[in-house]
């Protein structure tokens, strides 16, 4: 089969054979795949990856158990034990011993075929395109900042960092009725997100510790510091960022004002589902550009240049 591997440089494979399939698994051919910048920062150096990357697909089932053959289906991306703490607590997310699509030993999606639990996967509705399906994972990686914290209308939320996550993120924060606002640094950003009513400013034009909750979707240190810059006292920070680098803050004000700093990883696929299956939340207008899968490598490339939205590949 064709994969794209980063091994140290990034190539396309063409004869690589199929990974193993464990007792039960649902063999599933990729369809359409998206970028993420996950997969960027995993070609640069992030956990010292090795090998197939992509975890954001929609796939049909062509091997596994006879009721899900022929559907179109979207995975989870934590491959989990089942019998942990957090599993039985059903916080697979967090499995003691979980394996994640193209991030951490396990192959990724950015292949012809993967094999996968068939407790991962969700089968995608009519309703849904292939496009919209391929979004169904950063949306419920959004959908879980509401996880994490309670939010009222009456709440100023500021996004920050709006790149192709927090643009999920601006438009689900915008469904809670909360007044949201987006720090961005280009014009392009400012028009996706007046799409969706949400007023695009510069970080300058906010006040120090106006915000009742900031979430830091920048992917660098600094985001940290201008969320702490940010949110008032005893107000919330999420963090849907991993850092390349460590921040450099004065923790002493987290202690001091109170702050709560919450993590916030993968989120529930059943409801990103709902929300693309009902239109509440916009997806296509953050396709930048689409490649055939043997010009993934140009894909990838193309999808890392500053202020690149959703780049797909095709298969
Ligand atoms: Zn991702
Ligand atoms: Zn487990």
């Amino acid at each position: 089969m064709r994969a794209l591997v980063f091994d140290g440089q990034l190539h396309l494979e063409t004869s690589l054979p199929i990974p193993q399939k464990q007792n039960g698994d649902a063999l599933l051919k990729i369809r359409c795949a998206g970028i993420c910048n996950t997969d960027l920062e995993l070609m640069d150096g992030m956990y010292g990856f090795s090998g197939i990357l992509g975890h954001e697909f929609v796939a049909e089932v062509i091997e596994g158990q006879p009721d899900l053959i022929g559907k179109r289906v979207v995975g989870e991306i934590s491959v989990v034990c089942g019998h942990c703490d957090f599993c039985q607590q059903g916080i697979p997310s967090q499995c003691r011993s979980r394996t994640t699509i193209g991030i951490r030993r396990y192959p990724g999606a950015f292949a012809d075929y993967l094999p996968l639990p068939p407790r991962n996967l969700h089968i995608v509705s009519d309703r849904i395109t292939d496009d919209q399906a391929v979004f169904v994972e950063p949306l419920a990686a959004a959908l879980q900042v509401t996880e994490g914290i309670h939010i009222s209308p009456r709440d100023r939320v500021v996004v920050v960092g709006v790149g192709k996550l927090g643009m999920l993120v601006a438009q689900v924060l915008k469904l809670t009725g909360a007044d949201v606002v987006g720090v961005v640094r280009r014009e392009k950003q400012a028009k996706l997100l007046a799409r969706w009513g949400v007023p695009a400013v510069e970080l300058r034009d906010l006040p120090e510790q106006s915000a009742d909750v900031v979430v830091d979707v920048t992917g660098l240190a600094q985001g940290f510091a201008d969320a702490l810059w940010l949110v008032k006292s005893r107000g919330t920070i999420v963090l849907k960022s991993t850092y390349n680098d460590f921040p450099q803050v004065d923790m002493t004000q987290v202690a001091v004002r109170e702050i709560r700093v919450i993590g916030s990883r993968c989120g529930p696929f059943d409801a990103a589902l709902r929300l693309l299956e009902r239109d509440l939340i916009d997806v296509n207008s953050l396709i930048d550009g689409r490649y055939p899968f043997d010009e993934a490598v140009t894909a990838m490339h193309t999808a890392a240049q500053p202020g690149a939205m959703k780049y797909l590949l095709d298969f």
